[in-house]
């Protein structure tokens, strides 16, 4: 019988994370002023990228939909951004490929049906409370925060914990040699 690989186990594996961008990294909501769509990050979030990167991850925001605003927190942020993709499957791969790590050192964090295909293939699939049920149901780890309320941090902080990272990036911080 096969042995069930636990959380921990793949959260210990990960060296990068792939992020949707609507209801992960916001609350999904569509905001249009004019012409112009608007869309609110969390810092928290933000933050958490940082330590993720200081802890030696790759980062990659992954939307079908694009625009300037993530455009905008992708490059603020320094990450890996792949826009318009709806074929998430083949997306992820390309950015593992891209990352040069297998699909089991990646996580991928989505919320709704359309990233299924990157979930089933990445090395741990997260989701969020305001996921669609059958993307919750499928994850193997599922924050307590909302998207575009922290849920991201949440899990950095969470796999960092597991790496044996997050009290050495705090204790880095404290000392000024913070992200
Ligand atoms: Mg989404």
């Amino acid at each position: 019988m096969a042995r069930v690989i636990t959380v921990a186990e793949r959260m210990m594996n990960l060296r990068a994370l792939v992020c949707d961008v609507d209801g992960v990294l916001t609350d999904g909501r569509l905001n249009y002023f004019g012409d112009e769509e608007i869309k609110s990050f969390s810092v928290h979030d933000g933050f958490g990228v940082n330590l993720a990167k200081q802890a030696g991850w790759q980062v990659a925001f992954l939307t079908a939909r694009g625009g300037t605003a993530v455009e905008r927190r992708a490059r603020e942020l320094g990450v890996h951004l792949q826009t318009g993709q709806r074929k998430k499957g083949d997306a992820f791969l390309a950015i593992c490929t891209q990352f040069q790590l297998a699909p089991e050192q990646v996580a991928y964090i989505g919320d709704d049906w359309l990233d299924l295909p990157a979930m089933q293939l990445a090395g741990l699939a997260a989701s969020v409370p305001n996921a669609m049920p059958a993307v919750r149901q499928r994850a193997h780890w599922l924050a307590s925060l909302d998207g575009g309320e922290g849920a991201v941090r949440e899990f950095v902080e969470a796999a960092l914990r597991i790496q044996g990272k997050l009290d050495g990036l705090l204790a880095a911080y404290l000392k000024g040699e913070g992200p």
